[in-house]
């Protein structure tokens, strides 16, 4: 039996698709059996990360329709073929008409073939959200060294707990380490402390991400790019591997005012 796990974050934008691709693709690159799933109903995007957007002919609803079976929905990956399949979401239905039950059946089928099920959660703490969480074992919080997204982080972290989700890891995205160095980006550590869980990963800012999401390509196959090479990391500590944080350059300062109204907001 698989493994599910949810990539979610609160706040829209900080590269919940891009990471669901990486780690799908990354994960498939190293033997495993994989398949992605796009909640994020009205705004898929998954399927441009993986290149597969003409290959697209059923979607998630069509499946619990029963329009057409599970196995036909599942559109595989040009380079790992079998190994790595994405369900995609439908584009022009709404989210609302999901239901939690079915999301849970559709994601434990999954689960009896592959060894890992990957859920693209929707931004935001609604519905999508909370039915992606429901059907997941695991979760994994994306932020980026913003407050408002890592406000955000923090307000999703309660809610995983709430709904028996415990243990989340958090992967940093974007993160500018010059900026960092001067003192103009929250420093991870300093997130790390607000959130209090444990990071897997902390992805630079790096413009190969988006042309290769233009090119449908993810840059976790990509050697020479940074962002590539620190996706690939996480899916081995995903594995199991002991593999330290790769941080680029060490910090001189931080944003004290930053995080003590982070922590100031805690206590509350
Ligand atoms: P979300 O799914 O959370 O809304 P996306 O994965 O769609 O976010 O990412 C939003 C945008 O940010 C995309 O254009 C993507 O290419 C870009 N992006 C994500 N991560 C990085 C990164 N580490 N460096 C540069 N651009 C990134
Ligand atoms: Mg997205």
């Amino acid at each position: 039996m698989g493994k599910s796990i949810v990539i979610t974050s609160g706040k829209g934008g900080v590269g919940k698709t891009t990471i669901v691709g990486n780690i799908g693709t990354g994960l498939a690159s190293l033997g495993k059996s994989v398949a992605l799933v796009d909640v994020d109903i009205g705004l898929r995007n998954l399927d441009l990360v993986l290149g597969l957007e003409n290959r697209i002919v059923y979607n998630l609803m069509d499946v619990i329709d029963k329009t057409c079976k599970l196995s036909q929905a599942l559109v595989k990956d040009k380079r790992f073929k079998d190994n790595l399949v994405l369900l995609p979401a439908a584009q022009t239905r709404l989210k609302e008409e999901l239901k939690v039950e079915d999301l849970k059946w559709v994601v434990n089928d999954l689960k009896k073939k592959y060894d890992y099920v990957i859920l693209d959660s929707p931004a935001g703490i609604e519905h999508g959200f909370r039915m992606s969480t429901l059907s997941s074992d695991e979760a994994i919080i994306v932020t980026t060294p913003e407050i408002t997204a890592i406000r955000d982080a923090d307000r999703v972290i309660g809610l995983l707990e709430s709904m028996e989700i415990f243990d989340p890891q958090l992967i940093i995205n974007r993160v500018k380490f010059d900026m960092v160095k001067k003192g103009e980006m929250i420093h991870w550590k300093d997130i790390e402390e607000i959130l209090s869980i444990k990071v897997i990963g902390i992805v630079p800012e790096d413009p190969y991400i988006t042309i290769s999401t233009n090119i449908g390509e993810p840059a976790v196959l990509n050697d020479s790019s940074i962002g590539g090479r620190e996706l690939k990391n996480i899916v081995r500590r995903l594995l199991g591997e002991d593999i330290p944080l790769t941080i680029y350059q060490e910090k001189e300062s931080f944003i004290d005012k930053i995080s003590n109204f982070f922590k100031r907001e805690k206590k509350q």
